[in-house]
């Protein structure tokens, strides 16, 4: 495929707004695409107006490569705050610019027209590709679930997931990666191109609930008639605080847990007595200290507190991922670490990260499935001219063909 189409595809999928919506508009122009490849595909609704894609080819073995992107994108936030129509790709210093264009329309991009290349090329393959586009990934994964629950992660046995994986090598060295200095120095000498990239073998699970306090509201003149539930709550949190704050069994790759209570919430009016008060927690998980577990922790101490005359609380589970890790020594990790390094002329170092993907789903029937997210956007993803660096995907449409291809040898 010529360089403008590749470009062109990039550009079709930016101008298409997903913002939380209308992922069947891209899930309609890829299965065209594909069919006029003569690559089949299946529509897969998790909601109206929102289909994952499935697309597949290959030869029927026990070797099932999925690869994986998501097709909405997040909000472009302040529309003035941006120099360009944010859904027009707008090409500036080898950089091109779009909502979606790090995260993750240049990673699908790249991996479709990997496979139409691989198609069209009739480059003999001893398994099976599958293309897993999904909806709705950055809000609440639905789309994955939806694939998962139907089957159709069953028969991975590789998955690659092409978020993105970069950072521009200017702001690395002033970002938060756990990198010792002078391996830094020796991974930007070897780099030849405008960006580190990563592979991302491992990442945190991710657990959000809610705990409510109910008490009974009463004029705030007569609190002895009422049960203030913002009291209870707060009793519980510093419970919780102590919890959280304390010893817990570490990964030897994700480390501890992160929690972080994001938002609490309580009361009704200046004069009453809060009947009603609550809080919801995010924490990154990890396999030595599961969700499962904290929500069993967290539990004991509640059913303790509500020991207590008028404590009543509760706590509600509003979503629970579990952590994704996979083994670095992996045939897969290792040979998309080789290729990595050739296609994307850098080392090309292993990587773990505290945020999600469509991956904690799609591993829930298949715990040892060898996951490597990989993908040519950097950490300009859900910013204000968000961009993703040309010649990065470029290079990552080789990469990924060249992993197809080795895996499927
Ligand atoms: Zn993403």
């Amino acid at each position: 495929m010529e360089k403008n189409e590749k470009i062109a595809i990039l550009e079709k999928l930016v101008s298409i707004d997903t913002t939380d919506q209308a992922e069947s508009v891209v899930a309609d122009y890829l299965a065209d695409l594909f069919a006029h490849h003569g690559i089949q595909t299946e529509k897969v609704a998790s909601k109206p107006g929102r289909e994952n894609l499935v697309a597949y080819f290959g030869a029927a073995t026990d070797k099932v490569l999925g690869v994986t992107g998501h097709m909405d994108v997040v909000s472009i936030g302040d529309r003035h705050k941006w120099t360009n129509n944010p859904f027009t790709l707008t090409a500036r210093d080898g950089k091109l610019f779009g909502r979606g264009a790090t995260d993750m329309k240049s990673g699908l991009a790249a991996l479709v027209i990997a496979m139409i290349e691989l198609h069209d090329e009739q480059v003999p393959l001893a398994g099976q590709i599958k293309l897993l586009a999904t909806v709705d990934e950055e809000k609440n994964e639905t789309g994955a679930q939806t694939l998962t629950a139907q089957g159709y992660a069953d028969d991975l046995t590789a998955l690659l997931v092409a978020e993105p994986s970069g950072v521009n090598k200017q702001t690395l060295a002033h970002s938060n990666l756990k990198i010792p200095k002078e391996n830094l120095q020796t991974l930007l000498a070897a780099n030849q191109t405008n960006e580190q990239h990563f592979l991302i073998f491992a990442h945190n699970g991710s657990l959000d609930f809610k705990v409510t306090a109910t008490g009974k509201t009463a004029h705030s003149s007569m609190p002895a008639l009422g049960i203030n539930a913002i009291d209870h709550l707060l009793t519980y949190y510093n419970r919780q605080k102590q919890y959280f704050d304390q010893k817990h069994p570490v990964d030897d790759v994700l480390g501890d847990i992160v929690p972080v209570t994001t938002l609490i919430n309580g009361g009704e009016q200046i004069n009453s007595v809060p009947g009603h008060a609550e809080l919801t927690c995010r924490v990154r998980t990890t396999p030595a200290l599961t969700g499962d577990q904290v929500i069993a922790d967290l539990n004991a101490i509640i059913a303790e507190l509500n020991q207590q005359a008028d404590l009543n609380l509760e706590l509600t589970v509003i979503n629970n991922q579990p952590p994704v890790k996979s083994n670095p020594q992996a045939p897969f990790i290792q040979t998309v670490q080789k290729i990595g390094q050739q296609t994307l002329a850098q080392d090309y170092p292993l990587m773990h990260v505290a945020g999600g993907t469509d991956a904690a789903h799609f591993v829930k029937n298949n715990p040892d499935l060898p996951v490597a997210v990989v993908g040519p956007g950097n950490d300009s993803s859900h910013m204000i001219d968000e961009y993703v660096d040309e010649e990065m995907y470029l290079r990552h449409i080789n990469f990924f063909k060249a992993v197809m291809t080795a895996y499927l040898e």
